[in-house]
């Protein structure tokens, strides 16, 4: 008999042998015994973790002679036809290769009529996610009217790709990825079977590598047999899987603990030599330092590392780094690892990362001081800030004297109403949507491309707080920030908001007690926004002297006009 893949030979059979989606074959199982079957499933989750395989079991639960049951007997003519893709009434499309809409208009066709020796018809379509849009608009007119004895299951990897019309048809299964511990479990299992020796270090190994793929790990299995014959060693694993090994790990988080560059330098210079690849080099790397990272955290380590270190072992690898530095030198390690995509010289790409993880002490200390640099820098405007008001206050008070610039002779200056404080509103409720950030962003978009710089510097204080069926909300700072957007702006942040929106909300400003946080200031307007443009207000009338003291004020508050009385 023809050699068959381990995968395809352990392919689970039924809902008992379905590994590490308890919460799935659980559900089904209840749903066969009630007999509450759904006319669409969605089955999501990350490759080779038993998606199709459990659309095979549900088929055969539905199908099988002795059915519905939750235990399929794999014996019946109707099992073995599913078993074997030879059923009538079992229809497996590969959307990844039959993206058309023909083979959908097809199934329309042939949806029609009854099974042909089952109770039901069941349309397994796998990697949905790829169908053409045209093809998911003639599926779902077959899923809004399914016929009696037809059930449709999807699988994708991409849930997210399937469209919502789909989605809300189907009742919907989340694959988890597979714990090393089951997948390892599972390893045993067929090794056993097979008779073959093998080290728990070794299938421990390959469980780590299949990252949660049953699938992978059965194939990865496979390779390796196939190389060791009847003696799967750990050595024999690492070999064929390519990794760097335990050894080299451990020497050169050594040398890194001692912060030895040469030694660090000619440990790169080994693995190069021993063929290794750079970047699983540094994929190794990163695992085993998020290993430390985690050992410090949780204290412990289990299955998060291809090689398993003893705890007192790890304990004094972790010892030689902060926990700050372990997180900054899995960043580097990342960094590192796209640069070695790139570059025509990768070596010189680990080197450089390695030679600065050696140096962690001193970055992390100078990363430290940059940040209280940037907190004196930042004392320091605010410090300017508060002198200059501090000056344009004393001025107000003492000449009275922006009264003065509004009169002047040209005319061209407005004249100053009062500001009024912010219209006090009781709390809107209003939620921040996806939606609703969007057209805001794109508001404050349109004021950015219409070159409005003094819209977006009031804007900078305010806060987005969401929207509801008939307004949107802004948080507007307390005062003068305030009074100024209320009288100014409003109405024309309101007009944009709906033109882009195609809605009709009213705009409510609701007074904030805190400046708004940085990450809730659209990212355009938090780069530097240039001065106020003065062009409105024919400030090239003014005499110098009075021009001076305009100056001062905008840089304070902006380009409004203010009456003294309001400030002090
Ligand atoms: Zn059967």
């Amino acid at each position: 008999m023809a050699y068959m893949a381990l995968y395809r030979k352990w392919r689970p059979d039924d809902f008992s042998n379905l590994v590490g989606q308890e919460h799935v074959s659980r559900t089904l199982a209840n749903a066969i015994k009630s007999g509450r079957i759904g006319h669409a499933y969605l089955f999501s989750g990350p490759r080779g973790t038993g998606k199709t395989s459990t659309a095979k079991i549900l088929a055969k639960a539905l199908n099988c002679e002795k059915g519905p049951t939750i235990e399929p007997c794999n014996k019946c003519a109707a099992c073995q036809r599913i078993n074997s893709g030879n059923s009538m009434d079992v229809f497996e499309i590969d959307a990844a290769s039959n993206r058309g809409i023909d083979e959908i208009r097809d199934l329309r066709e042939t949806v029609k009529f009854a099974p042909v020796n089952g109770r039901y018809k069941i349309y397994i379509i796998d990697e949905v996610h790829m169908l053409t849009t045209e093809a998911f608009n003639a599926l779902l007119k077959t899923l809004e009217e399914p016929p009696e004895h037809v059930v449709f299951i999807m699988a994708t990897t991409e849930a997210h790709k399937v469209p919502a019309t789909i989605q809300s048809r189907c009742q919907r299964y989340d694959f988890k990825r597979i714990t090393v511990d089951d997948i390892y479990g599972r390893l045993k299992k067929v090794v056993d079977d097979m008779n073959i020796q093998a080290s728990d270090e070794a299938l421990r190994m390959i469980a780590i590598k299949a990252d949660g793929g049953m699938r992978d790990a059965l194939s990865l299995l496979d390779q390796c047999i196939a190389l060791s014959e009847q003696n799967l060693t750990m050595e024999r694993v690492q070999q064929l899987l390519g990794l760097v090994g335990r050894e080299w790990l451990d020497n050169l988080v050594d040398v890194l603990q001692k912060r030895d560059a040469a030694g660090a330098l000619n440990l790169v210079g080994e693995i190069i030599r021993d063929g290794k690849d750079l970047q699983q080099v540094l994929g190794e790397l990163g695992m085993h330092f998020r290993g430390l990272m985690i050992f410090k955290a949780a204290g412990l380590i289990d299955g998060i590392d291809y090689y398993s270190q003893k705890d007192d072992f790890i304990k004094k690898q972790a010892s030689g780094f902060t926990q700050e530095q372990i997180i900054w030198i899995i960043k580097r390690l990342h960094e590192a690892s796209s640069e070695v995509k790139w570059s025509p010289q990768p070596r010189i790409a680990v080197e450089a990362a390695l030679l600065e993880i050696c140096q962690c002490d001193s970055r992390m200390s100078s990363v430290t001081s940059n940040t209280q640099v940037n907190a004196a820098v930042d004392d320091g405007r605010i410090a300017q800030l508060e002198a200059k008001l501090a000056h344009v206050m004393g001025m107000l008070r003492n000449n009275n004297n922006v009264n003065a610039a509004a009169s002047t002779p040209t005319g061209k200056i407005r004249t100053a109403t009062p500001i009024k404080n912010i219209t006090k509103q009781p709390v809107v409720r209003a939620d921040i949507t996806e939606d609703g950030a969007r057209i805001w962003q794109k508001t404050v978009d349109a004021f950015k491309a219409a070159g409005k710089d003094q819209v977006l510097a009031c804007l900078k204080n305010c806060s987005f707080m969401g929207i509801n069926e008939t307004q949107f909300v802004l948080g507007i700072p307390a005062g003068v920030i305030g009074g100024l957007f209320e009288r100014l702006y409003k109405a024309k942040v309101e007009e944009v908001f709906n033109s882009v929106s195609g809605m009709n909300l009213q705009l409510i400003c609701q007074e904030m007690t805190e400046p708004p946080k940085p990450k809730e200031i659209p990212e355009d307007i938090q780069e530097n926004i240039p001065p106020p443009n003065d062009d409105d207000f024919g400030i090239e009338d003014l005499d110098e002297v009075e021009k001076a003291r305009l100056d001062v004020a905008i840089d304070v508050f902006g380009d409004g006009l203010i009456h003294p009385e309001d400030i002090k």
